[in-house]
């Protein structure tokens, strides 16, 4: 028996290998008159040259900063006042989109960056044209952006944040160092189970998220190894399955957990997500989750973590705190994570107590 849901997604998705190169006519079928494309330093040179080649592309700001600030959202809605522009084309990982997003929004608002990051409503934005370049954060389907001033640190959800449309072309992808290549699809892998276990799931987000972890499964270590296109082109697509998954059944405990061990570890983060992942898989490991490990080609949750696990240690990433920079203070962390409001998307009940219990055995 299928119970009821309700499914949302006002984005059109543009896979294919290459397909970038399309860009021009992609943005007139978006409406796109005139655009401002946001970008990091790594892909400045590529921005100019898109710029060159698509006439809908007035300005390019390439100074996106790995956690993005709010110095540079104020940037974006500068140049698009300037240019007179009604997009902004996000061409990078979550960074770029992040800004892209929370810049549009504010564009179109009286108020100021400030003032919408101080919680101001948004009432609407410039259209996002997202073009992710790692297999990873699921950013160009969903409606999040996370955004800093200076050492505050902001996760906000708004329906203006939706893009209106993505292009996801794997080819962007096949300079992502292997390291990287692991992290992003880890991260993208705890968006499909996380929206496979949170209580916010239906069948519908369940067959995308199922899907999307049995894609990703199959092909991260090919991905991380050999980097070919056949793998990092599956990449792509899990990671979008992942995020069609979690832009409606949201996350759960493994981001809830992540936000404080980024904050105080510094772990990028997928990693920051992956430091958990096998843990929770453990403590959620009711029937259901049992039953999706058999799915997925495993003897069941423990199984499961132990690839999880596999993955990490092949890959390089830190398993446990001595491991990371940082004091440990686990009943700090034990207790941001408790009070994140994700963590109440959990099918299993973590409280302070429990959540000390787990990171106390990362030590
Ligand atoms: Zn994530």
């Amino acid at each position: 028996m299928i119970d009821a849901f309700s499914y949302s997604l006002n984005t059109a998705i543009h896979f294919g290998f290459g397909k970038l190169r399309e860009l021009p006519a992609l943005l007139d079928g978006c409406g796109v008159r005139c655009a401002v494309l946001v970008c990091d330093r790594f892909f400045a040179a590529m921005g100019e040259t898109l710029k060159e080649s698509t006439p809908q592309i007035a300005a390019v700001f390439s100074d996106v900063e790995p956690n993005p600030q709010l110095s540079g959202v104020k940037e974006v809605v500068r140049l698009v006042r300037e240019t007179g522009a009604d997009s902004v084309i996000a061409l990078g990982g979550g960074s770029s989109i992040d800004t892209a997003k929370f810049a549009a929004a504010c564009a179109c608002s009286d108020k100021t960056p400030d003032a919408h990051f101080d919680g101001a409503p948004f009432t609407g934005a410039e259209k996002i044209i997202a073009v992710p370049t790692t297999a990873g954060t699921g950013s160009e389907v969903t409606a999040v952006s996370v955004v800093s001033r200076g050492e505050e640190k902001k996760t906000v959800h708004n329906p203006a944040f939706q893009p209106t449309a993505c292009i996801v072309d794997p080819a962007l992808t096949m300079s992502v160092p292997p390291r990287t290549t692991l992290i992003t699809g880890l991260d993208a892998f705890t968006h499909a189970i996380e929206a496979f276990w949170s209580v916010r799931h239906s069948a519908l987000t369940d067959a995308l998220a199922v899907e999307a972890m049995r894609v990703i499964l199959a092909n991260l270590e090919a991905s991380y190894e050999k980097g070919t296109e056949e793998a990092r082109t599956a990449m792509a697509y899990g990671s979008l399955l992942a995020g069609l998954a979690f832009s409606n059944a949201k996350t759960a405990a493994c981001h809830a957990c992540s936000y404080p061990l980024s904050m105080y570890h510094h772990l990028p983060h997928g990693e920051a997500c992956a430091f958990t992942l096998d843990s929770l898989i453990r403590l959620n490991a009711d029937d259901r989750l049992q039953n999706l490990a058999k799915t997925l080609g495993f003897s069941g949750c423990d199984a499961l973590a132990d690839e999880i696990y596999r993955l990490k240690v092949k890959g390089g990433l830190r398993v446990r705190f001595a491991d990371c920079e940082g004091d440990v203070d686990l009943d700090r962390l034990a207790k941001e994570s408790a009070e994140h409001m994700l963590m109440q998307n959990n099918p299993v009940k973590l409280d302070e107590a429990a959540l000390k219990a787990m990171f106390k055995k990362l030590m």
